[in-house]
């Protein structure tokens, strides 16, 4: 079966981790802030917080935003869960803004009305959370410009996006955002085993976030509420978490970014190529924004109508070719846990035709010519059925 994604790992990468491993320091060494420091400067952000997974980041990022009780958060329906599951974390209800039926991002106009709505209902979310699906920015300009008018913050869950670009900035670079989120799961852009990273240009929401994945502990004098501490002392000032990163997965952090344009000129080229070859079959091909440039984590095609048999049976033909298609995502508010919470399936209706015909090709740097010639062997095959 060829994956829809996997990582690539050099003899550079595990060279750095052994490093790690020979050293004084497992966790809470030099590697984490090295990893922090070039991450920030690659995405052109002022401050860096990793943690063990992106789901973390997304909690800490809500937390540091002042996301409570009773207060609201919207994401996309067409996400992984943890984009929901951290806004429920915090106790905070949440709900779902329809895609756009090109870029299947968070759409801005769906945004807008739903605001509207809300603002009348006196019900205005507190934080906004679109997620960059595929690796492609959402509209962030116009997502920006909503934020000051309505008055909530934003956090770009870009998990599938570190590498790409909005209006020729880096993703992470907050231009349009409060915080960004990046996951380094294996099947992510770059990897560090499970890790993320929040990223931000607010220097109080950085110290807020660094506290919380610590436990809510600092060991620096210069904030303790004590006045003269002990050489041992150190203070608990919040409810943290332990959601640190380890040096043995920074390290492979650092080592990863290295490669991380290389990696992504590896996934556009595939993408080039399937837009290429797929042009006259029988699915459409991602559309790209040309205010951003996508970092690829997915290539998703929608397919039409009952070419190939219909979704799910060109599903199952591909996967039975040793394809291993996916599909990113089911909308959120069908999961069971979230449909007792009261969400109906077809709640957000792009999300609906979305979910009713997309589907993930495999794409990551070290597939092969002949796998992708594979791959696309197999969908003609499969729709010429
Ligand atoms: C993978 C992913 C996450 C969670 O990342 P982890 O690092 O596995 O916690 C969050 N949001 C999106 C959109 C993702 O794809």
């Amino acid at each position: 079966m060829i994956p829809y994604g996997r990582q690539a790992i050099g003899d550079d990468d595990i060279a750095a981790v052994v490093s790690v491993l020979k050293s004084d320091f497992l966790t809470q060494g030099p590697a984490v802030p090295a990893f922090e420091q070039a991450v920030a400067r690659r995405c052109e952000a002022q401050y860096a917080v990793a943690v063990n997974s992106a789901t973390s980041a997304l909690h800490i990022a809500c937390l540091a935003l002042g996301v409570g009780a009773g207060d609201r958060v919207w994401t996309s329906p067409i996400t992984f869960v943890a984009s929901a599951n951290a806004a429920v974390y915090c106790g905070a209800s949440v709900d779902f803004v329809d895609i756009d039926p090109r870029t299947y991002c968070m759409s801005a106009s769906a945004l807008e009305a739903k605001l509207t709505q809300a603002e009348r209902a006196g019900m205005l979310p507190k934080v906004v959370i679109p997620v960059h699906l595929a690796g492609q920015s959402c509209d962030m300009a116009a997502i920006y410009a909503l934020s000051q008018r309505y008055g909530f913050a934003t956090i770009e869950d870009a998990a599938h996006a570190i590498g790409g670009t909005y209006r020729d900035k880096p993703i992470g670079a907050c231009e349009f955002s409060d915080i960004t989120v990046f996951s380094f799961h294996p099947v992510k852009v770059i990897t560090t085993g499970e890790g993320g990273m929040a990223l931000t240009n607010n220097g109080k929401l950085a110290a807020t976030m660094s506290l919380l994945r610590s436990h809510g502990i600092t060991r620096d004098a210069a904030h303790m509420e004590a006045i003269d501490p002990e050489g041992w002392h150190y203070e608990q000032q919040a409810l943290g978490f332990n959601y640190r990163m380890a040096d043995l997965a920074a390290a492979l952090g650092v080592s990863q970014l290295a490669k991380l344009d290389d990696f992504v000129a590896r996934r556009r080229e595939i993408a080039r190529f399937y837009d290429t070859v797929l042009a006259a079959a029988d699915v459409t091909t991602p559309y790209q924004d040309p205010a951003t440039s996508s970092a690829w984590h997915l290539y998703i095609v929608r397919t039409t109508g009952n070419a190939g048999g219909g979704h799910r049976e060109l599903f199952d033909r591909l996967r039975a070719a040793g394809i291993g298609v996916n599909l990113h995502y089911m909308p959120v508010y069908r999961q069971p846990y979230y449909r007792r919470l009261g969400f109906a399936p077809g709640y957000c209706p792009e999300a609906e035709n979305y979910y009713s015909d997309a589907i993930s090709l495999p794409i990551f740097p070290a597939m092969t010519e002949t796998e992708r010639d594979q791959v696309v062997k197999a969908v003609a095959e499969a729709l010429a059925r």
